[in-house]
């Protein structure tokens, strides 16, 4: 057994949780993860096996819109990284599509911990999270500001990631016993992927590299590595000063047409596709009339929406690695997988 204690892993299929069982299994402790189907074991332990040893890791069937499983899988753990959620890129019709696993999830993996006396719960939140209202100006937000949900214009997925925090927050103040909560708040996740099976923040890199987008909008994001994401999951699990903190992972932000251009520079032939038009704000904006995946890049058109990570560098000692890095090590991921 491994010696450092036992942590749960929610979603240990996905990009950030397979990454978090990657670190967690390499300094030593024991893991278990969730996944909604155990079919899926064998495929995640080979992508996980290519970076870590999995002999201390183990898979528990849980599904954030059920009750079974939780409560086993939490069982006699030190700690619970609560990751599973899901992503989405554009708004469902129904928003409870992502609404209900995010704040049921949330509240199941969180009720579990508790009843488990686990020492601490970390959360995976978003910046979706900790944005202001977008409108006309740029912004730099903090861990302070929390996104109002209710106000015009904010997408159901950040909706159901503010409405999961806040629920988890809840669910520990109401407890008010041993187990702590922390929070991570990422910005856009990218960096490299362990399969063709990756997550939709991905596609950011992966529709530049196959051409699938013609030429860039004037948008951009601030990126972080999945690397440091799942460090800094780890250092907020186990670092007193990290109790009851929100903490932000970013790293810097980035033009698409920058992203695009570190591709060009860096990956010869292989960038063949990557565009170099930056297609005209009127001209995306007329197309988001026809295209739905478009409305939610139209108010963010030249903007510089932005967050800082101070907090989690001056609390935790967290250092992020250059967006270049990241940008280079997803693409190269992705070429080696065989994705694009
Ligand atoms: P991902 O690769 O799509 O992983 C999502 C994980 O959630 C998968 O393990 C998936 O399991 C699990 N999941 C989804 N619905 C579930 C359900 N009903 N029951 C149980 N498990 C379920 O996405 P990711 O990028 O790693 O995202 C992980 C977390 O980070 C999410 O909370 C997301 O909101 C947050 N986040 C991501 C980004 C980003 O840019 N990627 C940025 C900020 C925050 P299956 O394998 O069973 O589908």
């Amino acid at each position: 057994m491994a010696g450092k204690g036992t942590v749960l892993v929610t979603g240990g299929s996905g990009y950030i949780g397979g990454w978090c069982v990657i670190g967690l299994l390499k300094e030593g402790y024991a893991v278990r993860t969730t996944v909604r189907d155990l079919a899926k074991e064998p495929a995640v332990r080979a992508a996980l096996g290519k970076a870590a040893d999995t002999t201390n890791l183990s898979f528990h069937a849980a599904d954030l819109m059920s009750d079974a499983g939780w409560d086993a899988a939490t069982e006699g753990c030190d700690y619970v990284l609560h990751v599973a959620s899901p992503l989405g890129v554009t708004d469902p019709k129904d928003p409870d599509v992502l609404i209900r696993p995010a704040r049921e999830g949330a509240r199941r993996a969180v009720s579990a911990a508790i009843k488990a006396g686990v020492k601490r719960v970390v959360q995976t939140s978003s910046v979706a999270a900790t944005s202001p209202i977008e409108g006309a100006s740029d912004f730099l937000a903090d861990e302070t500001v929390w996104t109002d949900p209710n106000a015009q214009g904010v997408s159901v997925y950040a909706q159901s990631k503010t409405l999961a925090e806040r629920a988890a927050w809840e669910l520990i103040g109401e407890a008010g016993g041993r187990t702590t909560l922390a929070t991570v708040n990422p910005t856009l996740v990218l960096g490299p992927v362990l399969s063709g099976d990756f997550s939709d923040s991905v596609q950011v890199v992966e529709r530049l590299l196959t051409g699938r987008m013609p030429g860039m909008p004037r948008m951009g994001f601030n990126v972080v590595d999945v690397r440091d994401v799942a460090d800094l999951h780890i250092r907020a699990m186990t670092a007193p000063e990290a109790a009851g903190q929100r903490l932000i992972a970013a790293s810097g932000f980035a033009w698409m047409a920058e992203m695009a251009d570190m591709l060009k520079a860096e990956l010869g032939p292989a960038a063949a596709k990557v565009p170099t038009r930056k297609v005209p704000d009127l001209m995306v904006r007329l197309a988001s009339l026809f295209d739905t995946d478009l409305r939610f890049v139209v108010p963010r058109l030249g903007r510089r929406y932005d967050f800082t990570s101070k907090k989690a560098q001056e609390l935790l000692g967290w250092r992020p690695r250059p967006v270049r890095e990241t940008v280079m090590d997803c693409a190269r991921s992705l070429i080696e997988a065989g994705a694009v």
